[in-house]
């Protein structure tokens, strides 16, 4: 894997915008390989699809690439608003990948996949319409908080210009695969957990995460019975086989 970009790829291209596209996807399809089943090449679908930027041959995953020059840590801007809604509701999302890249030196600096299925409504941001002024007066994008994705769904290719190992990848992003619930509901749900058991220690208890009743209950304020539901999800977890339950309402990650 070369993180530099191929820069003669760009050579006859004027916006900065399409530089850069071309720049990133190129370096994803002449450097990436499938997270999900290890193949050491993706292709590109062209440019004309909405949807999904790369595909692997082997097992027919799709891909889309969001990149930006800066931190993966908090948010990455994306495009319409409801047509993100409508693809995580309807189950109708890529996988995706998200790149920061160096302008200067013209180079990947971090790069992650984060499996469709720790996409929830909650983690699009909703912007505020253009204004009535703007060319597309009305429009509403969205920003992706990526920040808010549960660390077993941020799998991390390359950090801060250090590559991971391929087999470790498909591991942690086939390990992900058992939290893949169709159900967007019940995956919010999963997902909320999740999130709150991983601010926890590697052992804890079941009030730790009692902690988190209020917070949950503003996320979820028509259900009235947030700690049976929070048992509920703890015990899918346990099954899945990321918790484990040591006795007398005490836990521990695996
Ligand atoms: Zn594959």
């Amino acid at each position: 894997m070369d993180l530099f970009f191929n820069k003669k790829l760009a050579e006859t291209y004027h916006s900065a915008s399409q530089r850069a596209r071309v720049l990133t996807e190129s370096w994803v399809v002449e450097n990436m390989f499938c997270p999900r089943c290890g193949n050491l090449h993706l292709s590109h679908f062209g440019n004309n699809r909405p949807v999904a930027d790369f595909y692997c041959s082997f097992c027919k995953n799709e891909y889309e690439l969001k990149s930006k020059t800066g931190p993966l840590d908090k948010k990455v801007n994306d495009g319409a608003y409801y047509t993100m809604i409508e693809r995580i509701t309807g189950n109708k999302n890529p996988d995706f990948f998200f790149m920061n890249y160096s302008k200067e030196n013209q180079c990947v600096k971090d790069f992650i996949v984060i499996p469709k299925h720790f996409f929830v409504p909650d983690i699009i941001e909703k912007r505020k319409p253009l204004s009535e002024t703007a060319r597309r007066a009305g429009w509403v994008g969205c920003n992706i908080l990526i920040g808010k994705v549960p660390q077993q769904g941020r799998i991390e290719v390359i950090k801060n210009g250090k590559i991971a190992e391929i087999d470790e990848i498909v591991k942690k992003v086939n390990r992900g695969k058992a939290l893949e619930i169709p159900d967007i509901k019940e995956r919010t749900w999963l997902m909320d957990v999740l999130f709150c058991i991983n601010q926890a220690p590697t052992e804890f208890s079941l009030a730790k995460i009692y902690e988190y009743t209020h917070y949950l209950s503003s996320k979820h304020p028509k259900n009235n019975n947030i700690q049976a539901k929070i048992r509920q999800q703890m015990q899918i977890l346990r099954d899945l086989g990321f918790i484990e339950f040591l006795g007398k309402g005490k836990y521990r990650k695996v």
